[in-house]
Formats: C-alpha cells, sequence, structure tokens
C-alpha cells in the first residue's frame, strides 16, 4: 500500500491527539503527537531554569534531545533519554510550550524531526502547524476544532476521570490563551490550510469524529 501522510490540526483541546490515536490503530497508521515535542523542549526549560526567550534558549538547543516511542497504545515521550510522557501534561507545561513554540529556531530544529518522521513509514500527524508548513503536501489535511465551552468541557472530563485537581474558568482561560498565541505568533501560526477539510466537532460523539475522519482516509487509500 502507498505511504501516506495524514494532517491534523486545530486549537487546544478539540481532541486532536485522542481522536488521532484511534484513526492510527484502526487503519495501521504512525501517529505523531507533535504538542509532546513543544512540551518536552518547554519542560527542559523550565527544569533547568533557563528563561523561554529566544536569546537564552538559543546556546541550550543543542542540548535538548526529544524522541518519540511507540509503546503498545501509548507514546511515551523521552527528554534526554528519560520518560517524560506524564510530566509534560502539567499546566505549567502547557503554557510553557505554547510560549517555547514562538521562537522559530526551536520550531526549526522540531519539524527537521518531524519530517524525518513522516518519511519513514504512513503518519497522522497532529498539531497547529503540519498541514500548512510541516506536511503541505500532506494526503489528507483535517483541521478539527470545536466550541470552546465544548473543549473546556471535555478537557475538565478527561482530567477528573484522571483524578487530577482543576477547575472549568481556570481550564477555559488556559485554553483561551493558549490559542490567541498558538494563532497570533509570526512563524507557522495555527492556521486552517486552504486545502484542509474542516470538522466542527462540537456536537458530534468521539466515535462519529473517529468514523467522520477514517471515512475522508480511506477515500484516497
Ligand atoms: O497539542 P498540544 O496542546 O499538546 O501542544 C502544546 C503546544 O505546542 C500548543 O499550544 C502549541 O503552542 C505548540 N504546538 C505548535 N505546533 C505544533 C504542535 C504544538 O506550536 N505542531
Amino acid at each position: 500500500m502507498k505511504q501516506v501522510a495524514i494532517a491534523v490540526d486545530g486549537p487546544a483541546g478539540a481532541g486532536k491527539s485522542s481522536i488521532s490515536k484511534v484513526v492510527a490503530k484502526e487503519l495501521g497508521l504512525v501517529y505523531i503527537d507533535t504538542g509532546a515535542m513543544y512540551r518536552a523542549a518547554a519542560l527542559y526549560a523550565i527544569k533547568h531554569s533557563i528563561p523561554i526567550t529566544e536569546p537564552a534558549l538559543i546556546p541550550h538547543l543543542d542540548e535538548i534531545e526529544i524522541e518519540l516511542k511507540n509503546q503498545g497504545e501509548v507514546q511515551q515521550v523521552l527528554l534526554n533519554g528519560e520518560d517524560v510522557t506524564g510530566k509534560i501534561r502539567e499546566p505549567e507545561v502547557s503554557m510553557g510550550a505554547s510560549t517555547i513554540a514562538t521562537i522559530p529556531a526551536v520550531r526549526l530544529k522540531l519539524v527537521d524531526l518531524q519530517r524525518d518522521m513522516a518519511k519513514k513509514c504512513s503518519v497522522i500527524m497532529d498539531g497547529r502547524d503540519i498541514g500548512t508548513y510541516v506536511l503541505p503536501d500532506a494526503d489528507v489535511k483535517i483541521y478539527l476544532t470545536a466550541s470552546i465551552e465544548e473543549r473546556a468541557k471535555r478537557r475538565f472530563l478527561e482530567m477528573q476521570e484522571k483524578g487530577m485537581e482543576c477547575d472549568m474558568e481556570t481550564l477555559r482561560e488556559d485554553i483561551r490563551k493558549r490559542d490567541e498565541q498558538d494563532s497570533g505568533r509570526a512563524f507557522a501560526p495555527l492556521r486552517r490550510a486552504e486545502d484542509a477539510i474542516f470538522l466542527d466537532s462540537t456536537d458530534m460523539t468521539f466515535d462519529e469524529v473517529v468514523a467522520t475522519m477514517i471515512g475522508y482516509i480511506q477515500k484516497i487509500r
């Protein structure tokens, strides 16, 4: 079967990664969570007390080694060999990732890694700039979104399920700020590619979104 690349972009909390993981499993694609890479880079800066600014980070870029390892259903994130899969989900890291993602030198380093991964096998890659910048020739591009209320509600339920403390208003504000920073940055901002399919999942169930995405992908396979 021919090698394919599927790009999934959209704002924070739209369900890109949980949906893409299931689609990957169903269709035998490798799932690549590019957000996890920005999160790991931000965690490195936080851990080493490096301010998240271009001049402060540039001298440290070569010290940051990020690897995504697929272990069954889980994508393990390794930062300089250390498993940081859980740590990168903390709220402080989310906002740090959005800030580090505004720095072109960081993006260029991570985009190189992402393109290398997409060369090796059929992938479904999720992020903010996959269809517009990382893989502009992707076979299928999907822009997955939902209303901010719905995204905050889904994130709230997800965190409650994991037993993590959270507050709906704080989550909503965190999502709003990240969306604003992600779409407002100068280099490779969050934007729907002109040739991306727009999928608003506000009134759809998880299974409906999965089935709809599989339908789009099967058309080209
Ligand atoms: O997808 P996730 O919410 O884990 O991404 C964390 C942050 O990483 C986003 O808010 C965004 O700023 C950044 N990001 C990005 N480009 C990508 C993936 C993520 O700028 N392709």
